[in-house]
């Protein structure tokens, strides 16, 4: 495990909670959003997503790896920000401290799906996962933790370099990829036009197995880019042969966004016509998008604007290190 110096922890500057539906008998749950201020005014997001799993309930964290974000993706709100700093190690597992000794939510799986890329700040993000799954640090095993990468080819290799070590055979890697082919690819996501799908696929393949399960490859399902029938066709070509999960998620709108949410019927139908054709299909849920708490919805316009925002909390400030 890298050393890990005693860190002071960043004040939470801002909570919101949102309160789901209690549809299964499970009582209230929520989703908790909140912001971190450092010392250079600049504040991550993180979140903190409640799962229903038959009959439990279980939770889990989302971190942000950079403030802002590079990648520069059109449907994405942290792209508005353009990229501000990639965060250290000791920020990132800050996230998962805060969660679970301020906020007194120990999650039970991590995702690197806030702000920002985390093959962009490899190093941070590698660092930070060892002492996520290190059993002197927050001690989450690595099947519960997931890098979710826009598809950098050299930077998954790096990742399944990590998956190769014993202890991490079982991390998990979700590859956003968003569209049927390279030309619409690049027309939302910038670095395909330096990183192609074929060597997205190549990477993709190389990726250590180690009896894992599906990969999750993610699709926001933007309407009138990516969601006609003959791009589903086209995703499911493309994936044939790759033991995954399409994990459609239906687009949150950003902030002055192009385009709307998709109708629950072209989610359905779009999900439908890949499950017909062998494509093992999830639908992930939009949890939180009230609050601007949803995949690609991190990053707010208070953010945006200005480094440093108003305090809407006590100012808590403690010297402290990880447990
Ligand atoms: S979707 Fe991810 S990679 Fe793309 S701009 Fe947003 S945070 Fe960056």
């Amino acid at each position: 495990m890298p050393a890990f110096a005693p860190f002071a922890v960043h004040p939470v500057v801002r909570e919101s909670r949102e309160t789901l539906e209690d549809r299964e008998g499970h009582g209230a749950i929520e989703t908790i959003k909140f912001v971190l201020q450092h010392e250079d005014g600049l504040e991550t997001e993180s979140v903190i997503i409640p799962m229903i799993r038959g009959d439990r309930v279980t939770t889990t964290l989302c971190v942000s790896s950079q403030v802002g974000c590079a990648m520069g993706c059109t449907f994405c709100e942290t792209a508005q920000m353009g990229l501000m700093k990639s965060l250290t190690a000791e920020q990132i597992v800050m996230q998962w401290w805060v969660s679970t000794h301020r906020i007194g939510v120990r999650p039970k799986n991590i995702v690197f799906m806030g702000m920002g890329e985390p093959t962009d700040n490899l190093d941070a993000v590698l660092a930070a996962v060892e002492i996520f799954a290190g059993h002197d640090g927050a001690h989450v095993p690595a099947t519960n933790i997931t890098i979710s990468t826009v598809g950098n080819p050299a930077g998954i290799a790096r990742i399944g370099a990590l998956v190769d070590r014993h202890g991490f055979h079982k991390l998990n890697l979700a590859v956003s990829l968003n569209a049927p082919n390279d030309a619409i690819r690049a027309s939302i996501m910038p670095v395909n036009r330096a990183w192609s799908m074929a060597a997205l696929r190549d990477a993709i393949v190389a990726f250590p197995k180690y009896g894992r399960g599906a990969m999750c490859i993610e699709y926001v399902l933007i309407p009138g880019v990516n969601d006609a029938p003959e791009h589903c066709d086209e995703v499911c070509a493309y994936l044939r042969g790759i033991r995954c999960s399409l994990n459609v998620i239906p687009y949150n709108p950003r902030r002055n966004s192009p385009w709307g949410a998709p109708t629950e019927a072209s989610v359905l139908a779009f999900m439908a016509r890949a499950i017909a054709q062998g494509q093992f299909t999830k639908r992930r849920g939009t949890k939180g998008r009230s609050q601007m708490a949803a995949c690609g919805q991190l990053g707010n316009e208070e953010i945006r604007k200005r480094k440093f925002v108003g305090v809407s909390l006590p100012i808590q400030s403690e010297g402290s290190r990880a447990s």
